[in-house]
């Protein structure tokens, strides 16, 4: 199995998008006039009742896509009374069983992935490459936990002991786990955290972000047709300042699985831990302020599309998105000239256009916290390039791509979840100021160097505490198994979606000793 097949690989070479893309766009636009409806999925029914939420195109408000009925606090109180139940008889369902749904599951998604593609468009704002690559790692999620519980939590490990005893150490599930997702990654983070919680043992309520419910509804259905009951996966959309703190502060909540803001995975760990009870497991990957770090032997073109890469990308709506590029100042002029020329060709708009770059930024709140940040930059910091703005669209959430040259990195309070660049030079003999800056941030993300000096690469390699380092391309676009990804401090808590050790963070270690 090669996982992430249909990405671009850091020579910027488009795998295999191209050939496919014409006849696919056809099939994704049969959806375009499709209406979709979500809500809570209780024990395998959809409720249609409560607060109704209209859901309209980030790019466009006039495009209606569909309604999402949102959960109150006692369906999500039914939830976790349902899941309870049924976590014995998930957890001792054999690994292969379990295994398996995952597998079927990656099967419909990739059966169904035109429909989803569209839904990634129209509910989320994606490109067609970033929807392309968000089924595609959803599937490998799936097939990559899939293959990894086999291997794990199949057969019991046996332990060598005295004469006549038989030990073993095996994995089995922990309870009921929570997957709050993100809508930045609205069907392959939401895909990952359930499947990784469910293979291991364990059953789930998933929370999607509520911007995003209709891609979840959708995968939870498949999910279910793959086999898995309606009493181990329900989903529970609604705001999240109303269902997360009955969901977390429950005391039959084994776990959550969280991927968002810094602060709201804040708030769930103090939630879980003024519960009483068992002491629940908290799985957080949130955001981050990262850096990339370029010296004067880089190769300035491939500087300048690594950047422009890593930065605006997805809008910039990346945890791992690149926020301050450290430029040495023997060569920031010439970069910063190749940056513009780069930054004027971008073609910010619909999403659905083919030649669209950089699609709309989720909602109006997004783009209203993203333009306070930019007038703030234009107070306090040196306006080096920013993009244009579609001309035709003019009910959409667009935020043009911009970059600004400031001076520390401690001007930078927050993390701003968008198409905004920040640009700091650096005299070569202060690179350690650097290294120290960005490990004075509190976050660990992701980390960019270009240089061909191996000793200077080797060295911030060293010292900058990160979770993810690219040396010499972007720092976005992990792929599941090939660069398993997560952070530290700030940016969450360690264990690596896509990793060979994610899974043990679901899963409870058990010894069994046999006198024989
Ligand atoms: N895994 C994604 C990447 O490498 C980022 C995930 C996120 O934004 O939460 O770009």
């Amino acid at each position: 199995q090669i996982y992430g097949d249909s990405r671009i690989n850091s020579r910027g070479i488009n795998i295999n998008v191209m050939s496919q893309c014409l006849p696919l766009y056809e099939q994704v636009h049969r959806f375009f006039n499709h209406s979709w409806l979500a809500g809570p999925i209780i024990n395998g029914e959809l409720i249609q009742q409560g607060e109704v939420m209209r859901v309209h195109a980030p790019f466009d408000r006039v495009i209606h896509v569909g309604s999402t009925y949102l959960a109150d606090q006692s369906i999500a109180e039914q939830a976790v009374s349902i899941a309870h139940h049924a976590f014995v008889g998930w957890n001792t369902t054999p690994v292969e069983k379990r295994a398996a749904m995952l597998d079927k599951s990656a099967d419909l998604l990739e059966e169904h992935r035109s429909e989803l593609i569209a839904l990634c468009h129209l509910e989320a704002g994606k490109t067609l490459q970033d929807a392309i690559d968000e089924v595609r790692e959803a599937v490998d999620f799936c097939r990559y936990y899939a293959h990894q519980a086999r291997h794990n939590f199949a057969a019991a490990l046996q332990l060598d002991g005295p004469t006549g005893e038989s030990n073993e150490l095996y994995l089995q599930g922990k309870g009921v786990f929570v997957c709050i997702s993100p809508w930045n990654f609205p069907l392959a983070i939401f895909a990952g955290q359930i499947m990784a919680a469910l293979v291991a043992g364990n059953t789930v309520i998933a929370k999607p972000a509520e911007q995003t419910s209709l891609i979840a509804a959708r995968a939870v259905e498949l999910f279910h047709q793959a086999g898995i009951s309606g009493k181990v996966l329900q989903l529970v959309p609604g705001l999240g300042s109303q269902v997360g703190p009955v969901l977390t502060s429950d005391e039959r909540i084994a776990g959550v699985a969280f991927t968002g803001s810094t602060e709201t995975a804040q708030r769930i760990n103090r939630s879980l831990a003024a519960r009483n009870g068992a002491i629940a497991t908290l799985v957080a990957e949130t955001g981050g302020q990262n850096a990339m770090i370029v010296d004067s032997t880089a190769l300035p073109e491939q500087v300048i599309k690594d950047v422009v890469a890593s930065a605006f990308t997805s809008a910039g709506q990346r945890c791992s998105a690149l926020r301050v590029l450290f430029l040495q100042e023997d060569v920031a002029d010439n970069m910063l000239q190749l940056l513009k020329g780069a930054m004027a060709e971008l073609k910010v708009g619909n999403p659905c256009e083919l030649d669209t770059d950089v699609g709309p930024v989720i909602d109006e709140a997004a783009r209203h916290s993203l333009l306070k940040h930019i007038d703030h930059m234009r107070e306090t910091a040196t306006l080096i390039a920013e993009g244009q703005l579609p001309l035709n669209v003019t009910s959409g959430h667009f935020v043009a791509p911009v970059a600004f040259e400031i001076q520390r990195m401690n001007q930078l309070s927050k993390e701003h979840f968008g198409p905004i660049l920040h640009i700091i030079r650096y005299p070569a003999s202060k690179l350690d100021g650097v290294i120290e800056q960005i490990n004075q941030s509190g976050y660990g993300l992701t980390l960019g160097i270009h240089s061909r000096n191996e000793t200077t690469s080797r060295t911030i390699d060293s010292r900058v505490r990160v979770g993810n380092v690219y040396i010499n391309r972007n720092q976005i676009g992990a792929v599941v198994g090939v660069q398993p990804f997560g952070g530290l401090g700030l940016s969450g808590t360690g264990p690596k979606a896509g990793g060979p050790h994610y899974l043990l963070r679901f899963a409870t270690e058990r010894t069994r000793t046999t006198n024989t």
